[in-house]
């Protein structure tokens, strides 16, 4: 393998089939999910794009996400005929979880009906800055149930998924913002 072809490989995620239970055993265990609660997160996110409100892309996206204690909490795509309005089903999730008490999130399911699998916006990558870990696996099921899954700091390649053929190496989030770059409250420099 080339240097170039070495390095395509390494930017560009698998596409991991749905059915390859091997795969997804492998990657339950790397990313510290059960494959039930894996099972979960798969069979939520896809039924939550039946919730989705979305007359103006017809682009329905489910989102589910696994909070620390096992619990799971969906949320779909709510759009709005003043089109910046809309929400994406990540934030619409978080929001139910966070107004629900939770803060603590182990992992994040996003389902589309497309393939290869679409990656939260860049907007939502800083929602979910907000509220995980740098390492929190964000899994992303495309219409067949095949999945890419990636660390949210990790570097990657997801444009060139959408772009076949160019090799843009995007990160997922680099040189992130969180909460944690912030003042606490009477430290130096806080308001
Ligand atoms: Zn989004």
């Amino acid at each position: 393998m080339s240097p170039i072809q070495d390095q395509k490989r390494m930017e560009t995620p698998e596409i991991i089939a749905g059915h390859d239970a091997e795969r997804t055993a492998a990657s339950c265990a790397a990313f510290g999910v059960s494959e039930a609660e894996f099972g979960e997160l798969r069979r939520r996110a896809a039924a939550a794009k039946a919730t989705a409100y979305c007359p103006y892309s017809q682009f329905r996206v489910g989102a589910t996400l696994l909070a620390r204690d096992g619990s799971f909490i969906s949320g779909a795509n709510v759009e709005n005929a003043a089109y910046p309005v809309g929400t994406c089903a990540e934030r619409v999730a978080f929001g139910a979880a966070v107004t629900s008490g939770f803060r603590d999130f182990r992992a994040v399911a996003v389902s589309t009906d497309i393939s290869p699998p679409a990656s939260p916006c860049g907007m939502c990558r800083q929602f979910i800055r907000e509220f995980c870990s740098l390492d929190t696996p964000i899994i992303m099921f495309d219409k067949n149930e095949d999945y890419v899954v990636l660390r949210l700091k990790q570097v990657s390649s997801l444009l060139s998924i959408l772009l076949a053929g160019n090799s843009f190496d995007v990160k997922l989030l680099p040189m992130s913002f969180g909460p944690d770059q912030l003042p606490r409250p009477g430290a130096p420099g806080a308001v």
